[in-house]
């Protein structure tokens, strides 16, 4: 009893904002919330496509620059008239191989698409997701949704719903858990010009992959100039500590003497090092090895490294697509250059 003779007051305990329900996250995206979803790509930031303010939070939650669009997920192929127009017939073609799954297309935008989605482009870009848990979040909703990655602008994108509440512990409500992601690495990314194929950004889906569908494509290098595709950025995907690229991580760290270093390697080789290591696939598969990529560079990144080592990927395959975030992971100012200790 206090001295005033009031009731106590009785602080609600924070309810825990990690959840598997699919009719919470429904709820919240409903009331025009921001909410966290799985992927079989990586985790999203998600809000319903006619809910501005929602979208508007996306972009604040993320520290996101305006320039820099963001994807429309939606349930079946049928839906994709909802948001987009004058789709080509390749993109139906790709479409029915590929979705569900990691392929993001862009199109002509539908003039009732918010272009706060869009960065004020007339494209739009949509993709299927692989994940029952989302499919069925979007079909509650009844409506599709817009979701970039579910990190900071930046930094390594999340692939479990811890790695998101790591990042928005006191800014997010509701994080819907559908384990970890399957696929591990962001959506491919392509558009149509004049009938050709043309990828903007490498994803899951690899360009044998795409080429094996409709031939020969077209893909375009990244640039921070006028990034069609802001997935293109140079810099991005980065830990906070310095990171660089090696054919040898071994023989790089031990020419880095004094440094406390960890190293990123694709398979284990030769006998165990001096170095903490994390190995992203035992037995050398391109596919489990971008699902443990950022993972991996999650707990390297908390680790207190002076630096970090990334072993380069053979160049084919989605091991093209992993060199790539490799590649702009380690774009950052530090004082090691990567070129100059590259052997
Ligand atoms: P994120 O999921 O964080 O990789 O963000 C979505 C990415 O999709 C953006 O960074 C862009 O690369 C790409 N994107 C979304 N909408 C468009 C669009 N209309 N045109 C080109 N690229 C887009
Ligand atoms: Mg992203």
């Amino acid at each position: 009893m206090n001295h005033l003779n009031f009731a106590p007051i009785v602080i609600p305990r924070k309810t825990k904002v990690i959840t598997t329900s699919i009719k919470k996250a429904a709820f919240y995206l409903s009331k025009g919330e921001v909410v966290a979803i799985p992927t079989e790509t990586v985790y999203g930031l998600a809000a319903n496509i006619y809910h501005e303010n929602a979208l508007h939070k996306i972009f604040e939650i993320k520290e996101r620059p305006f320039y820099n669009p963001l994807i429309v997920h939606i349930d079946a192929i049928e839906s994709l008239s909802k948001v987009a127009i004058n789709i080509p017939e390749k993109a139906y073609v790709l479409a029915r191989h590929f979705w569900p799954g990691p392929l993001t297309m862009i199109f002509e935008k539908k003039a009732s698409v918010s272009n706060v989605i869009t960065a004020n482009k007339n494209t739009v870009a949509v993709r299927i997701p692989n994940h029952p848990v989302t499919l069925e979040l979007i079909r509650k909703v009844g409506a599709p949704l817009a979701a970039p990655s579910a990190n900071p602008f930046g930094s390594i994108s999340p692939t479990s719903a811890k790695h998101v509440e790591n990042y928005f512990k006191n800014k997010l409500d509701v994080i819907l858990d559908g384990g970890p992601a399957a696929k591990g690495i962001e959506s491919t990314i392509v558009g149509f010009k004049k009938g050709q194929v043309i990828v903007y950004r490498l994803g899951s889906v690899s360009i044998e992959m795409l080429e094996s569908v409709v031939g020969k494509v077209k893909v375009i290098k990244h640039s921070t100039k006028d990034p069609i595709a802001p997935g293109m950025l140079q810099k991005h995907y980065a830990p906070k500590t310095p990171m660089i690229m090696s054919k040898n991580p071994l023989r790089t760290a031990s020419n880095l003497l004094g440094k406390n270093i960890g190293l990123l390697v694709f398979i284990q080789t030769g006998a165990t090092s001096d170095y903490y290591t994390e190995v992203l696939s035992c037995n050398g598969d391109f596919e489990e090895a971008a699902k443990n990529l950022y993972a991996s560079m999650h707990k390297l990144d908390s680790m207190g490294f002076d630096l970090l080592i990334a072993q380069e990927f053979p160049n084919a395959g989605v091991g093209k697509s992993i060199n790539d975030r490799l590649a702009r992971a380690c774009k950052k100012d530090t004082n090691f250059t990567p070129n100059n200790i590259f052997i």
